[in-house]
């Protein structure tokens, strides 16, 4: 016997919501089948916050009379949405004649590492999805949820779908991993604060994971560096569009074989994030073991700094809104003086042409002093450059980054 080709495609939320929108999953499902492909579906929870059935919706369910509720039962709480969704799309497939069955995490064989709300996948034993596949059914798969080793049930915090399936891809071997959403692809800027942003056709998964690590949530960070150490190409686009959407590969396969990189883009995309609040603490004598104690204890009261920034008299840092009070505790029972900057944004411009390319910052700071934008702090790693600005200046500052890089063009060669 022939053993055909396996394809796993991943709905988000939105695409799952109507009947409407899951005729157009049926749509995609049979048109891959009709190219020859086996189909393995994985879903997520129906709709977003508000929706009856979202996984937001459910765990307020009992957060709000239970406040207290044990993180294992908020977990299983959370983890009923995607088998909602499973199920009603394993129905509507059915309805339509193609045999399906609905499989949560746990039958699908996602093994998890015991950490409840964030878990991690440690192996993948889909002999369940093998078998089901084998009798010519179209699995349907819950997202974002797996078992320890111990028999509790894990959810894989947000995002966490994406990461099923691209592992899912990765354990049954398929040639391509498709991720639909509510937009066409990975584009250039977030849509929702730029009209202007684009689809990028092909990105690389280093470019995609800095991006998805900045602040785009198109795709979890976490499945992208999956499907790199897995070599699995991974299409983002939407199920209502005829466009091929975005193909995320290696960089190998961007180059196309060439030896030269000059025409290659600077800047591929900007991501964004907000609710980010600015610490600067001034020491008149440079105290080397109260700056230690400082990053020290931030680190074990659980809080992720970012931009920092070690001078001899002053050291800057950022922390996410909801951890300033924690913050400010410690730097008072260290008896520091320091002011925060409120209401901060930081817009990050990615690409793997970038550091290739000299005086891509020059060309950053030029055009933001140009719109008046002040730069509150600045960052940089091999791919990206971040600025930190107020939220106010946030969607000009995209805007004007965008321009600068003719990201509107889809030749944005420099
Ligand atoms: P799903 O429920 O399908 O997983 P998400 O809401 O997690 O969908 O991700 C899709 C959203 O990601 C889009 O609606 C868009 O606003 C946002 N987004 C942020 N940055 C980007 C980007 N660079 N490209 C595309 N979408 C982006
Ligand atoms: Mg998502």
């Amino acid at each position: 016997m022939i053993k055909l080709k396996i394809i796993v495609q991943k709905y988000g939320g939105t695409s799952v919501s109507t009947p409407e929108k899951r005729e157009l999953i049926i749509d995609r499902v049979v048109e891959a089948r009709k190219k020859g492909f086996q189909v393995a579906v994985v879903v997520s929870a129906m709709g977003r916050n508000g929706d009856p059935y979202a996984t937001d919706t459910l765990k307020s369910l009992v957060l709000q009379e239970y406040p207290d509720v044990p993180v294992r039962e908020l977990d299983l709480i959370m983890s009923c949405g995607e088998i909602i969704s499973a199920t009603v799309l394993a129905a509507s497939l059915g309805n339509k004649g193609i045999v399906s069955r609905a499989l949560t995490g746990l039958q699908a064989g996602f093994v998890t590492d015991g950490c409840y709300s964030e878990a991690e996948v440690v192996d993948c034993r889909p002999e369940k999805v093998l078998d089901s596949l084998d009798k010519g059914e179209v699995p349907v798969i819950t997202g974002f949820q797996g078992m320890d080793s111990s028999g509790e049930l894990n959810t894989l915090g947000r995002g966490g779908s994406d990461t099923t399936a691209v592992i899912l891809g990765a354990a049954l071997k398929a040639e391509m991993v498709e991720i639909y959403t509510d937009v066409s692809g990975i584009m250039t800027a977030d849509p929702v604060i730029l009209k202007e942003a684009r689809v990028i056709e092909q990105i690389t998964y280093g470019e995609v994971c800095q991006l998805a690590y900045e602040g785009a949530k198109v795709i979890h960070p976490r499945a992208v560096e999956v499907a790199m150490r897995n070599n699995i190409n991974v299409v983002v686009r939407s199920p209502g569009d005829s466009a091929p959407g975005t193909l995320i590969t290696g960089e190998s396969s961007m180059l196309d074989g060439s030896y030269s990189t000059r025409g290659r883009r600077a800047v591929t995309g900007i991501a964004h994030s907000v609710n980010l609040v600015q610490f600067l603490i001034e020491f008149d004598n440079p105290d080397s073991l109260k700056e230690l104690e400082i990053f020290q204890q931030i680190g074990e009261a659980n809080v992720n700094i970012d931009l920092i920034g070690v001078f001899p008299n002053v050291k800057a840092f950022t922390v996410k809104e909801e951890h300033c009070a924690k913050v400010e505790e410690i730097l008072r029972s260290l008896g520091l003086t320091y002011r925060i900057e409120t209401d901060c944004a930081k817009v990050s411009v990615v690409g793997v042409g970038m550091h290739s390319i000299p005086g891509v910052m020059a060309k950053v700071v030029r055009a933001l002093n140009q719109q008046n934008i002040k730069i509150l702090q600045s960052g940089d790693s091999n791919i990206t450059i971040s600025l930190l600005v107020k939220k106010n200046d946030l969607n000009r500052a995209v805007k004007v980054l965008h321009d600068t890089f003719n990201l509107d063009n889809i030749q944005n060669v420099d």
